[in-house]
């Protein structure tokens, strides 16, 4: 035996992962089902450090020195546990099985109890970076033993992203804390890019520029307290022109979002766990209603399509955009059949004014500045709900999370990489016990800068008919923790009324009922 780990499993992510562990002077172990992944990977890149190749299972666990480290990295779900069962029998106490797929923190920690039980140590490592992260440093997040965490750091460490000395890499808890972490980095994911995308949706439809301009816009963006992975992706892909038909890349691609299921999870233990992570379920539910293509064709035809802004014909002499037009008598964000010229005219005249604030002309220089302040505020909203659910499931849990660390391991590597982050690592740093990063100082500085334009953004979004979910509930969240009152009362009232499920009272300690049915006296409820 002399590799120092081993390997399993090398589709893109395996055998990048691989790669990057043997470039890093590691002797690695690599073994895949198919053999022809592993020949292939030693055929093409067996000169960039030390691989032991096997085809056979057993001559893979035998070429690792004890106590073994094996990372599978298959496709998530039964796979996984197909992998486990094949491994088991061959491994001796004190090894340890690393799952560095995207699997399900529940699953990861009933993999943890059963593999432990044999005196197996079963690590959860979530990987984040995508194939190019796997290959030149991604941001890893691991769970499970002490033990295994030592034996595997001097690799894990080595291999990871590195922003300012400081590894994007570390033993966030035991069992399911790695991919627990990993599954809500990739529900905020989720929240930035449908952010990002509402950003460009308005820049697009409310002043009519072409994708090429808004790229510019988001390069510039990039230079400020927005500057991370996917604004200056951004940036990238809306300069990109199709080279069949010479139209914006974007312009060419289906309007139907997909997912693979962290999204999902991220919004099912937010629900478990009581935590209103709104801006992130937008998000799911924006890609969710973007492939429901039938009930999108119904409702265009029944109430009317909101017409794409036509981007030749977007500003006519009077500087009004289509989006502008676009908004008819009927609020259904489409002109009726019967609207006149003058009509038209005066809807716009009044709609204009309105978004000038009543005086001077449109400005889309400063409509652009108002988009910029509500995207930074409603991703502090995201940010600070995404940290909640951190929060609440190691609560949950019993991980002893240290969300300082997560954002330091966040900071390079994975796809919500940002500078944004190293400010939530200081904020955690000074206050570790923090109610929530809305109220962080730095934070909420922004969000009160930003609060004026936030609100003229969702205006001119419901205005226009441009669907704005993340933007609007990140905005209806801000405002229902800060109002002094909320209409839970009623709630709780009307829950009181018809299910006797009793209420608390402002004034006075204890749980009342009304007899609502009856005399409506109220009695004191224990
Ligand atoms: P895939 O998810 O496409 O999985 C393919 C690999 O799984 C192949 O090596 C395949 O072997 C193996 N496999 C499938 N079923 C079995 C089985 N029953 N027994 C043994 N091996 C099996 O590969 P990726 O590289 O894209 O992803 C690997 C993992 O990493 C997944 O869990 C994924 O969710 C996660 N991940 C992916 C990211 C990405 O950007 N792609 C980012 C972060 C994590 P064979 O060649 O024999 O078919």
């Amino acid at each position: 035996a002399r590799a120092t780990i081993g390997v399993t499993g090398l589709s893109t992510m395996g055998r990048n992962l691989a790669r990057n562990i043997a470039r890093h002077g590691h002797t690695v172990a690599v073994h895949n089902r198919t053999t022809a992944r592993m020949t292939s990977l030693l055929d093409d890149h067996g000169d960039e450090g030390d691989f032991v190749g096997s085809e056979s299972i057993e001559d893979f666990v035998a070429s690792i020195e004890k106590p073994r480290a094996i990372i599978v990295m298959v496709k998530a779900g039964d796979p996984t546990d197909a992998v486990i069962d094949e491994l088991v029998p061959l491994l001796d106490e004190d090894d340890i099985v690393v799952d560095a797929g995207n699997a399900h923190f529940v699953d990861t920690i009933r993999r943890e109890k059963a593999l432990s039980e044999k005196g197996i140590h079963f690590v959860g490592m979530g990987v984040s970076g995508g194939e190019v992260g796997a290959l030149e440093g991604p941001s890893i997040m691991v769970g499970g033993s002490d033990h295994a965490y030592a034996r595997l750091a001097p690799v894990v460490e080595s291999i990871a992203a590195q922003v300012d000395g400081t590894p994007c890499c570390a033993h966030l808890g035991p069992d399911g804390a790695g991919h627990f972490v990993k599954m809500v980095h990739n529900g905020i994911e989720y929240a930035d890019m449908q952010l990002i995308a509402e950003s460009y949706d308005l820049l697009r439809g409310i002043l009519g520029t072409e994708p090429a301009q808004i790229a510019e816009v988001f390069r510039e963006w990039n230079g400020g307290d927005l500057e991370s992975f996917l604004i200056e992706m951004t940036a990238d892909v809306l300069a990109h022109t199709d080279t069949a038909t010479g139209r914006p890349f974007v312009d060419v691609v289906d309007d139907a979002a997909e997912q693979k299921g962290t999204g999902r999870w991220t919004v099912q233990s937010a629900l478990d766990l009581g935590v209103p992570i709104t801006g992130i379920a937008e998000a799911t539910f924006a890609r969710s209603l973007s492939g429901h293509t039938d009930q999108r064709a119904a409702a265009r035809t029944t109430f009317g399509v909101r017409p794409a802004v036509d981007a030749a014909h977007a500003t006519d002499a009077e500087g009004t955009t289509d989006a502008e037009h676009a908004v008819g008598h009927d609020g259904l964000g489409h002109g009726s059949a019967d609207d006149t010229a003058d009509d038209r005219a005066e809807d716009t005249a009044e709609h204009t004014a309105e978004k000038r604030g009543g005086s001077g002309e449109f400005d889309p220089d400063a409509f652009t500045d108002d988009v910029r302040a509500a995207l930074y505020a409603s991703k502090v909203v995201a940010y600070a709900q995404g940290f909640d659910q951190l929060a609440a499931g190691s609560e949950e849990h019993g991980w002893d999370l240290d969300l300082g660390t997560v954002a330091t391991i966040w900071r390079g590597g994975c796809i919500i990489r940002a500078s944004f982050l190293d400010r939530i690592r200081e904020v955690y740093a000074d206050e570790p016990d923090l109610t929530t990063l809305l109220t962080a100082e730095y934070f909420s500085d922004a969000v009160s800068r930003g609060v004026d334009a936030w609100r003229r953004v969702v205006t001119a979004a419901v205005q226009s008919g441009i669907p704005s979910p993340a933007f609007s509930s990140s905005l209806a969240y801000f405002d229902g923790l800060r109002s002094e009152r909320l209409p839970a009362a009623l709630i709780q009232v009307l829950r009181d009324n018809f299910g006797a499920h009793t209420y608390r009272r402002v004034d006075r300690e204890g749980t009342f009922h009304t007899n609502w049915a009856g005399d409506r006296a109220e009695t004191t409820a224990e």
